[in-house]
């Protein structure tokens, strides 16, 4: 019977970044995922890297991490994630203050620069002027979400990672130590469990007894075909994400009871206007957010694509009527827009990794301070994110 220093499960970007840190630095490691083609939250992002907004010390490395990770990446995978850098426009809605959010910004790492919008327009020529107020620029990196996972999992492979195709439904274990996994393949050993399960990482802790302080949006947005004579050459984003608010509000502690009960909506809908076009022409553009705390929630995709693009088409009019399919996933977050990384109390060998804000950003360097804090190598970073900062049973 094989037993694995480090069985992961599931092989997003966050599990696919662990995993091949974790068999890089020695490991002997099982990377198990549902189906390698999940429509999962990785395969519909954006792949943005904000590697200029750090607004604390502990992001502030991180991002200076993970800027330096990124310039090589490509070459250590040995896989062309099709790392960029693009213009960021953060746009900021016409009938709002564009000196009331500056301040907002002017923390970060490398502070965005406010353009009026004819500057912004210079830059995005499908900006729609009379829409915004003006617009927050900077410089923002991006990669090819999948090809990014898959990268991950490639090199992992490579150091000897196993990647498997499983559904973890439970844990081995004895008394409150963690042996493994039970999944519908069969039993899995392992010293340490890794949780990358993204927005269903709440719904699996619970079958099993465990409550986790992780939650997740059901993320709702349009992805089109590749598209000729359509030149989108910037990421275009909200200077004021309306995510964050509901995500406040939804991490409440009055609501928390509501997160294990299915049925619930736990506060209001949210669409930040939000588009990119990658090299082969394809555009992803949203989002809309909800937060329905059951994960399987049926959804209007034709109501919500018809909101989609008329949000869509207010910044950006050429983008409205393009040819374009709904879809939608789950994507996790924490209550306080910081991971949660590390061993969850009480189960011996069991950890969690997920509920980033901002992992195209995060989950590279986390990753590898992970993997090095196993080694035995001490790092401050992981304390602060550890689970643990919000109570569990
Ligand atoms: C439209 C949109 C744009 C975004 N843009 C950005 C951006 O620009 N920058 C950024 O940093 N983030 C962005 N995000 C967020 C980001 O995409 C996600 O937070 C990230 O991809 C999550 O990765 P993950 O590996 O944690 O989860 P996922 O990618 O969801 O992967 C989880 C995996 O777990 C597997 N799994 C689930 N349950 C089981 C089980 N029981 N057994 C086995 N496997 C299981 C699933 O199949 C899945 O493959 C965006 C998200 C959306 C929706």
């Amino acid at each position: 019977m094989k037993t694995y220093d480090w069985i992961v499960v599931g092989a997003g970007l966050v599990g696919s970044a662990f995993g091949y840190e974790l068999a890089n630095a020695g490991f002997s490691v099982l990377l198990l995922d549902r189906s390698l083609q999940s429509p999962n939250a990785t395969r519909y992002s954006y792949g943005g890297v904000a590697y200029w907004s750090g607004n604390t010390p502990l992001l502030r490395q991180l991002c200076d991490e993970s800027q330096a990770i990124y310039q090589t990446l490509t070459a250590e995978l040995d896989y062309d994630i099709q790392y960029r850098e693009l213009d960021l426009l953060l746009t900021v809605d016409a009938d709002r203050d564009p000196a009331a959010i500056a301040p907002n910004y002017e923390d970060f790492l490398i502070p965005p620069t406010q353009l009026d919008p004819a500057a912004a327009a210079d830059i995005e020529p499908l900006l729609n002027q009379g829409a915004i107020a003006a617009a927050f620029h900077a410089k923002h990196g991006n990669v090819v979400p999948r090809a990014l996972a898959q990268g991950y999992q490639t090199a992992m492979q490579r150091q000897g990672g196993i990647l498997a195709i499983a559904t973890v439904n439970g844990f081995e274990h004895s008394g409150n130590s963690i042996q493994g996994v039970q999944t519908d393949q069969g039993t899995f050993h392992g010293a340490n469990v890794l949780i990358c399960v993204g927005g269903l990482s709440r719904s699996l802790l619970h079958q099993t007894g465990i409550s986790a302080k992780v939650y997740f949006t059901q993320a709702e947005l349009i992805e089109t075909p590749p598209i000729d004579g359509l030149n989108l050459q910037s990421i275009v984003m909200p200077a004021e994400l309306d995510r964050m608010g509901m995500e406040a509000e939804a991490t409440q502690p009055d609501k928390e009871p509501l997160w294990d009960e299915p049925g619930h909506e736990v506060a209001p809908a949210v669409l930040d206007v939000g588009a990119l076009q990658y090299r082969d022409g394809i555009v992803r553009m949203g989002q809309t957010s909800r937060v329905l705390t059951n994960p399987q929630a049926p959804l209007d995709a034709a109501a919500s694509e018809a909101q989609i693009r008329a949000g869509v088409g207010k910044v950006l009019p050429a983008l409205q009527h393009v040819p374009g399919t709904w879809a939608s996933c789950l994507v996790a977050f924490s209550g306080d827009r910081l991971p949660l990384v590390g061993a969850l109390p009480n189960r011996d060998g069991l950890h969690l990794c997920t509920g980033f804000n901002g992992p195209f950003l995060l989950a590279p360097p986390l990753a590898r301070h992970f993997a090095k804090f196993h080694q035995g190598e001490p790092t401050d970073v992981l304390a602060q994110l550890a689970p643990d900062r919000f109570s569990h049973t």
